[in-house]
């Protein structure tokens, strides 16, 4: 088994475990962002959303928001960033399906998700339509 997330599951290497249940599992980022950086993942195997299946993603949904309650109320963040890359090109480093959990306070400066800065030349009514015509 070469997926490191996956021997996590089997125990072979240790965590620092926030949550289980039988399908997911919850633990801290090794080289976290913030205080209290939480990983979820499905304890089965998947690379990313996209080849994920969705009651799989719901199952991951559920336990993402009992984490989100436990770092509310036991860290009391400001704000909390829910962020998931997929492929690398989007960041992803770990190819096993998992949703990040990073607590913000006020003024932290950990992160701004993007910039908006193609907003005005593109064709967004072109571009809706192109997505709503695609099958699946
Ligand atoms: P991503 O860029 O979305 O693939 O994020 C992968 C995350 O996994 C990074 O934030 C790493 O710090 C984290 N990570 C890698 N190995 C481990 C590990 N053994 N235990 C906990 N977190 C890990
Ligand atoms: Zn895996």
């Amino acid at each position: 088994m070469d997926c490191i997330f996956c021997r996590i599951v089997a125990g072979n290497i240790p965590c620092y475990r926030v949550a289980e249940n039988d399908d997911s599992l919850a633990f801290l980022d090794i080289e976290p962002a913030a205080k209290g950086h939480v990983l979820v993942i499905p304890k089965q195997h998947s690379e990313n959303l996209l080849d994920t299946k969705p009651d799989t993603l719901a199952l991951v949904a559920q336990m993402v928001h009992h984490v989100a309650h436990q770092i509310d109320v036991t860290l009391e963040p400001d704000g909390i960033n829910i962020l998931q890359n997929n492929r690398p090109a989007a960041g992803q480093v770990v190819m096993h399906y998992h949703v990040h959990l990073i607590p913000r306070w006020n003024d932290d400066n950990v992160m701004k998700a993007w910039r908006p800065k193609l907003a005005t030349k593109l064709d967004l009514n072109e571009i809706a339509a192109q997505l709503r015509a695609a099958a699946g």
